[in-house]
């Protein structure tokens, strides 16, 4: 299968046009025109997935996080960066990120988000006025029944598979209607609480902004970074084999198993 048919199948599933303008998504390294036999999917293009993806004779990586983001101003192989450029050239292997863009896309990040928390009736959530409602990125929406802070925090635990999840209690509203934003979401806490959101789903939460969450009287539950955006790994791979299938191309995938968050509680 060419690179180029995968890049229109990511097109598809994670339209380039829902990218935030800061972002930077799309082939980073590598070319349109190469082959590629095999695949791996990940969160972040470390080290230790580049590993993987040699060991496993990968030809392509597919990211959320793109592998280049801020620009590059040297390419210095006794360095980490370099060393992981090198060792992406070295191999052949291509690298395709789509980031905000599949935040936002129907059925990306926080779609696999809101249906791990066990939400139903899922809308976008307007966090961005200037987009038209479908293509911004967070989401809101019910539980099946109402739930204490406590009882939903150990769900949300459980369905994300995270070790610990972080809880800004906001005394002991009962939660009936959620609002997520994955990864880096701390910013839309206070427009969660306007539209009504009983509790707020995010990761990289910061001291002032539970103190927010506190003044705006909505439970924050900070998943991580990490676990709130990996469960989107398996369900990216499932869909672009899907559509691989669909086209009748030959493509095998795998997921990155070498990740783990940075964070560990002790
Ligand atoms: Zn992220």
């Amino acid at each position: 299968m060419k690179c180029q048919a995968i890049m229109n199948i990511m097109e598809q599933l994670a339209p380039r046009r829902l990218a935030e303008d800061w972002d930077n998504p799309g082939l980073l390294v590598g070319s349109p025109k190469q082959d590629v036999g095999k695949l791996l999917v990940c969160l972040d293009v470390t080290e230790e997935v580049v590993m993987e993806a040699v060991y496993n004779h990968c030809d392509m990586i597919i990211s959320h996080h793109p592998v280049i983001f801020k620009g590059m101003k040297k390419l210095r192989t006794d360095l980490y960066q370099g060393r992981l450029f090198q060792k992406l050239l070295i191999n052949n292997i291509a690298v395709f990120s789509a980031h905000t863009n599949l935040d936002a896309a129907v059925g990306g990040v926080n779609d696999v988000l809101a249906r791990a928390a066990g939400l139903e009736r899922i809308r976008a959530f307007d966090s961005d006025s200037s987009r038209p409602m479908e293509e911004t990125v967070g989401r809101i929406g019910y539980l099946p029944e109402p739930m204490t802070i406590d009882e939903f925090a150990a769900k949300l635990k459980a369905g994300l598979g995270a070790e610990y999840v972080r809880v800004v209690r906001a005394g002991d509203k009962i939660i009936r209607k959620v609002a997520l934003c994955s990864g880096a979401g701390a910013d839309f806490i206070s427009r969660a609480a306007f539209l009504g959101a009983d509790c707020y789903i995010t990761g990289d939460v910061k001291y002032h902004d539970a103190q927010l969450a506190r003044e705006n009287e909505i439970h924050v539950i900070d998943g991580g970074h990490f676990p709130t955006e990996f469960p989107v790994v398996k369900v990216l791979a499932e869909l672009i084999s899907a559509k691989a299938e669909e086209a009748g191309e030959r493509l095998e995938i795998i997921c990155d198993t070498a990740s783990r968050d940075v964070f560990e509680v002790i």
